[in-house]
């Protein structure tokens, strides 16, 4: 008989089995929140997949910075989605239910609603469940850095593109126009996102011939 939350340590009330009702609250407003803040970091992400397209056209994978790293493990095949089906996976193996059909990369609403609704039974009966409620924490909190900018490099550096100027402007993935201090051209939308950035290749003096 666990007397204190397997989560917070916090003193369990009777009714309260393994996980306390903080935790289970909190849990059940992180798995809520989660498909917002998936769908925005698969925009940033698509985002950054048209800029390394764009960046020169040489198809090569540009250097990854933290931020750029982060948003593509959680979006990609085995992120957020797999890692949540992981763990609803586990649950219908403990209520011996059958297994659900792989979900698709995107399918964040179908995963949440699943943890949700089996929130209750998984925070009084399931073993394994201070680390799943760990691992939803840990995945919220990684989504959430993306969407408020709070990871390394909230601002980059964007290249001006003019022959000869080498200025830079300071930039986020939400900045809609900047204009070069050293030329004063100004760059809107799409320009914007077509300029090499500190995370694209260097610029090499030569185009390597294919
Ligand atoms: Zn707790
Ligand atoms: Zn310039």
């Amino acid at each position: 008989m666990n007397t204190h939350c397997l989560r917070c340590t916090r003193a369990l009330w009777h009714d309260e089995p393994a996980i306390c009702r903080h935790c289970e609250t909190l849990t059940s407003r992180q798995l809520r929140e989660l498909p917002a803040l998936f769908q925005h970091a698969d925009q940033t992400a698509a985002l950054f997949k048209t800029r390394t397209l764009d960046a020169g056209g040489s198809g090569q994978p540009a250097h990854g910075s933290p931020v750029r790293l982060a948003v593509l493990d959680l979006t990609a095949n085995g992120g957020t989605v797999a890692r949540l089906q992981a763990i609803e996976d586990a649950w219908r193996q403990a209520l011996a239910w059958d297994m659900g059909a792989d979900r698709r990369r995107t399918d964040i609403a179908g995963v949440a609603t699943f943890l949700t609704n089996n929130l209750r039974w998984a925070c009084e009966n399931y073993g394994e469940i201070a680390d799943d409620l760990a691992t939803i924490a840990r995945l919220h909190s990684q989504l959430s850095g993306i969407l408020t900018g709070e990871r390394p490099a909230r601002t980059f550096a964007a290249y001006c593109d003019q022959d000869g100027c080498g200025g830079q402007m300071a930039i986020t993935l939400w900045t809609r126009t900047a204009t070069c201090s050293e030329c004063g051209t100004r760059y809107e939308g799409t320009e914007l996102k077509h300029l090499r950035t500190e995370f694209d290749e260097p610029a090499s003096g030569g185009r390597t011939a294919a």
